[in-house]
């Protein structure tokens, strides 16, 4: 599209979420006039870390912000899969050859402060809540719960895996449990019992259960992540100490140690969910991004990672296409065969023999069940 049809695109941006920063930045390097309408009141991500992959942070730098994220990061060589006592089975190095950027480890937190805070100054509005999403003719109107409307050109609904704007347009599908549950929180690296000797994940595997110690030396801390095998889908469970000590049970003792220690006020509990995948991502004049379009278990580590890489190519695609309608359809074509994807391979988890090893002869709660 030419310079000028961009400067006066007006697009809305629902969720203010990694997917919806990521667009808005990219989307107002455009030119394009950017509104970002986030539900919450005030911006708070899990206390967790994430690993920003050598094509994010390739991202960050064409976008000219690679140093305010690299800042509150700290670059790391490799992830590593070991078993439940500490044998190595795989290696993933990251950069990979050919690659010239690390993957970055970073809190979530600093993470969500670093993208919303490289956006233009009153292009977040706090306390919007979607309700509904209406296309009338060549763009959509937003209606929000606290009783404003919105129009726009262009809507990017960023609004996660239980999105408004997918629910109301696109599909209405449920999520699906995974038949997992995920306890997170960040302790200092002096309680990590010295398992922490470099800047590189590492994850620790058996009998229903992942243990990720992901380094955070840039803060003096570790993101302490269980992934565990459990039937109760309640998004938030009910969980206490002891059985988070039953999903380490045989582990290295270190790793059992730590969760004897670890506060439970602190850590961060949720069954975990995905989609399945989503045939149409956009109209002529709305489009997903991130969760929203391909929510995805969290196992190749590919969430977040996904959502800013859509936000690029949602830019890419408008700057490449002769119009709207064109760049939509290019965007759904670069980005939807590479997340159908990712969230077939994120899916491949325990074997049945597995499972029943850990629960037997009970089955995880019905797909879809939320
Ligand atoms: C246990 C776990 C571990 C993970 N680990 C990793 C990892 O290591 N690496 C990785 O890359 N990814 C990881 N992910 C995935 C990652 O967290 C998600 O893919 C990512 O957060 C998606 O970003 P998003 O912006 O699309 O959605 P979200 O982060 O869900 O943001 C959506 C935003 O929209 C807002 N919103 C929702 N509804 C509305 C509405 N109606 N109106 C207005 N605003 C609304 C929400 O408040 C939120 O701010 C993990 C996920 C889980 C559950």
């Amino acid at each position: 599209m030419q310079l000028s049809d961009l400067e006066n695109l007006k697009i809305a941006v629902v969720g203010a979420g990694y997917g919806g920063a990521a667009a808005a930045k990219a989307l107002s390097l455009l030119g394009a006039q950017v509104d970002v309408y986030e539900q919450a009141s005030r911006i708070r991500e899990v206390g967790a870390g994430i690993g920003l992959r050598p094509s994010t942070m390739i991202r960050f730098r064409e976008w000219g912000i690679f140093d305010a994220i690299a800042e509150v990061t700290s670059p790391s060589d490799y992830f590593e899969i070991l078993t439940a006592t500490g044998d190595p089975l795989m290696k993933e190095a990251w950069p990979a050859d050919g690659e010239q950027v690390h993957t970055h480890l970073i809190h979530r937190g600093d993470f969500i402060d670093a993208l919303l805070g490289v956006l233009p100054g009153g292009m977040v509005h706090l306390g919007h809540k979607l309700e509904s999403v209406e296309e009338k003719g060549e763009g959509a109107i937003l209606t929000f719960a606290n009783g404003t409307t919105a129009e726009a050109d262009l809507v990017v609904g960023a609004d996660g895996i239980k999105s408004v704007v997918r629910h109301q347009l696109f599909s209405q599908q449920p999520p699906v449990f995974s038949g997992e549950h995920a306890y997170r929180t960040v302790i200092s690296t002096d309680a990590a019992q010295g398992m922490v000797v470099d800047d590189n994940l590492r994850m620790y595997i058996g009998r229903g259960t992942k243990v990720y110690l992901l380094p955070l030396r840039h803060r003096g801390q570790v993101s302490f992540d269980i992934t565990a095998l459990n039937p109760d889908g309640t998004w938030a469970p009910q969980v206490t100490k002891e059985n988070l000590l039953k999903t380490v049970e045989g582990f290295d003792e270190r790793l059992v140690a730590i969760t004897r220690d670890l506060d439970m006020d602190t850590v961060n509990i949720r069954a975990v969910y995905d989609i399945d995948p989503v045939d149409t991502w956009h109209t002529d004049s709305v489009v997903l991004v991130g969760d929203a379009a391909h929510s995805m278990l969290h196992h190749q580590g590919q969430g977040a990672n996904s959502a800013i890489e859509d936000g690029g190519a949602l830019a890419d695609a408008l700057k490449q296409a002769d119009s709207l309608k064109e760049a939509l359809a290019l965007y759904q074509a670069t980005r939807k065969p590479v997340t159908d994807e990712l969230q077939r391979i994120s899916r491949q988890g325990w074997t049945e023999e597995e499972i029943n090893d850990v629960f037997p002869g009970q089955k995880p709660a019905a797909a879809g069940q939320e």
